[in-house]
């Protein structure tokens, strides 16, 4: 079986995909005041995520605030790829809570170049094989998938609409924190963790539109 979805990875490679930085103008976090980070940045020229180009922009930044709740529940986010700002649509924060100061992650986050490997068999979903291989290198041996399909921590999310035309979204990748003892598998010397998290990123290419879910095991 041959993967159409890949491990995002520390490294070098002819395109430009990144961690953490500064490159996009985010909005500060309506909950904790910072900005929300950058967490991840592709270059849409990179043929492999021909999925999710358009032809308004170059890069897709996945972006949230990791340190308060703001990301537990559904954010909307409308990216302006002219200015290099991303806004607000929709966040509804019920909860307020605010990450213990001696665990917040820094803003920006630390930059660091980034590439694609394709996603290895076991890292691929099928309902026949023992799944639990999955989930058990993602966090230990990356962070972040791009493509393919997601790996849920519960129940399926259900196809995504747009808040702008209500066209379903494009998938474009999830997230999670590392496991303790696989620190700087984004960034030397650098601990990337937000919780015991899933942050899926859904996409309008149409409408320029960034949408987040979560789930938690
Ligand atoms: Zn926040
Ligand atoms: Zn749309």
């Amino acid at each position: 079986m041959s993967a159409d979805g890949y491990r995002v990875i520390k490294g070098n490679c002819k395109y430009n995909h990144s961690f953490g930085g500064h490159l996009w103008k985010t909005p500060n976090c309506p909950n904790c005041g910072t900005n929300l980070h950058l967490i991840f940045n592709f270059d849409l020229n990179d043929f492999r995520l021909e999925k999710l180009s358009n032809n308004k922009m170059n890069y897709i930044p996945l972006i949230s605030c990791l340190n308060c709740s703001s990301y537990w529940s559904t954010q909307v986010f409308k990216i302006e790829p002219q200015t290099g700002t991303i806004t607000i649509l929709k966040q509804t924060d019920e909860e307020r809570w605010i990450t213990e100061e001696e665990d917040r992650l820094p803003y920006p986050l630390p930059f660091s170049k980034m590439g694609l490997e394709e996603l290895h068999e076991s890292d691929i979903l099928s309902k026949e094989e023992d799944t639990d291989q999955a989930f058990e290198d993602f966090g230990s041996e990356y962070i972040c998938r791009i493509l393919d399909e997601p790996l849920f921590a519960t129940e399926p999310i259900q196809k995504n609409k747009c808040y702008l035309c209500n066209e379903d979204m494009e998938y474009v990748a999830t997230i999670c924190s590392e496991d303790y003892d696989s620190e700087g598998l984004v960034h030397e010397g650098f601990t990337f963790n937000f919780g015991e998290a899933f942050l899926y990123f859904y996409f309008c290419k149409s409408c320029t539109i960034l949408q987040t879910e979560m789930q938690s095991t």
